[in-house]
């Protein structure tokens, strides 16, 4: 594609970290772990970080120090990537999705909560809920959580898109209203280390059994042994954990990465205004946003009003994706996934998810899309599915 829908930036500060840990002691498990986690639980404002080798990984330690297993339900959107789903599946549980609100796409607090009234009638309530901040934009993260406390379930935010958002005011990740937060730091997200995740709350057990799930269950902490230690060799594996480590060579990306933040964040900022402008006179619902949120803006979701196309929504893609235009759709409805089809769930249960998989396309967005890319984008859009014409030719100029 000649633009991507989604790109990293690698600056030389980047690559001369990088370098630096080349040359260094530690490839892995050295200095430069701890730094990147401790930057961005300062950042959030959160106790503890966990750094591991993907926001998969992440969810996964998440759900088991939650106790997730089987015999378990977890709950999603079920508008997101199937990775938020499928960590309560590698530990055991059941799945089931909520249907999505249909102005911030994120899970309905409404469908929740009527779920919630179902689920309790039926004995059968959730044991953790992920809500999933879609494009960036924060779940109405109060309102799901005085619903937990009602119904006695845990959170577990999946903000893979949304580092760098805030939700009234504070950073996403602090963790006021989950248990634990999840960020992805695959180069299509906000910041990147190749690939990596990272979990963060700010309960000491939850942050001490994901540290150890992270490294095969193995602890060096004599309070958490059975017996005192053998040696100065000793440790012991006391539960069974996994292989989900961060690099240094990771991490130090990651640090360089974080220091640009903001700076990213508001570039999506000024990009999604510039859409928004570009789009208002073209038959397409523009990304709305709630009043407690600052969007991280990973995605420009735009959802194209059938009615007034003559196209179809295929081939808007086709045509799209013909110029070089990296359209994509986030996300296919995940109970539509043969995997999680074969466990029986009914379309008919998520309107507002099935509308959005109709009408939606993620237009390009990255700090890096320039200018002229971004009009490029609108005009051959506007070329399909406009009234007139947004860019003249030169010649209909004069
Ligand atoms: C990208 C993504 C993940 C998985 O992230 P990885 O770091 O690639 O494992 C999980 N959930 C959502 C919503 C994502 O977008």
């Amino acid at each position: 594609m000649n633009i991507p829908y989604g790109r990293q930036e690698i600056t030389p500060a980047d690559i001369d970290a990088v370098v630096e840990v080349l040359h260094s002691d530690f490839l892995t498990q050295g200095p430069m772990v701890p730094r990147f986690e401790q930057s961005v639980a300062l950042y959030c404002g959160t106790k503890y970080a966990i750094a591991v080798n993907s926001a998969t990984s992440a969810l996964h330690i998440a759900c088991l120090a939650l106790d997730v297993g089987p015999g378990d339900l977890v709950w999603t959107s079920s508008i997101t990537f199937v990775a938020s789903a499928n960590c309560a599946r590698y530990c055991g549980a059941d799945v089931d999705f909520v249907d999505i609100d249909s102005r911030t796409y994120n899970m309905s607090v409404a469908s929740l909560t009527e779920k919630l009234v179902r689920a309790a009638a039926a004995g059968r309530l959730p044991k953790v809920v992920i809500p999933v901040h879609l494009c960036g934009q924060p779940c109405e993260m109060e309102a799901i959580h005085s619903l937990s406390q009602r119904y006695g379930f845990h959170i577990i935010e999946d903000a893979s898109h949304a580092i760098g958002g805030r939700y009234q005011g504070e950073p996403i990740g602090n963790g006021r209203y989950s248990d634990i937060t999840v960020f992805s730091f695959h180069p299509v997200k906000i910041i990147t280390t190749g690939e990596g995740g990272m979990a963060l709350t700010n309960d000491p057990e939850l942050a001490k059994r994901m540290a150890c799930l992270r490294s095969h269950g193995i602890t060096r902490d004599t309070a958490e042994m059975t017996q005192p230690p053998d040696g100065p060799w000793y440790y012991q594996q006391v539960e069974l954990g996994f292989n989900y480590r961060m690099t240094d060579l990771q991490a130090a990306l990651g640090l360089s990465q974080r220091q640009r933040l903001d700076e990213y964040v508001a570039k999506r900022h000024v990009i999604a205004a510039r859409y928004d402008e570009l789009l208002k006179d073209l038959p397409v619902t523009t990304p709305w946003q709630h009043a407690d949120s600052y969007s991280g803006f990973h995605l420009y979701v735009i959802r194209l009003q059938l009615n007034d196309i003559k196209i179809s929504h295929q081939e808007v893609f086709e045509c799209l994706r013909a110029a070089g235009i990296g359209v994509n759709l986030h996300y296919i409805p995940v109970y539509r996934q043969p995997y999680y089809a074969r466990l029986g769930f009914n379309q008919a249960d998520f309107t507002q998810a099935e509308n959005y998989y109709a009408e939606a396309i993620s237009l390009p967005m990255y700090p890096g899309l320039r200018e002229e890319q971004q009009s490029e984008v609108v005009q051959r859009l506007s070329a399909l599915i406009g009234h007139q014409t947004l860019f003249p030719k030169r010649e209909t100029l004069t």
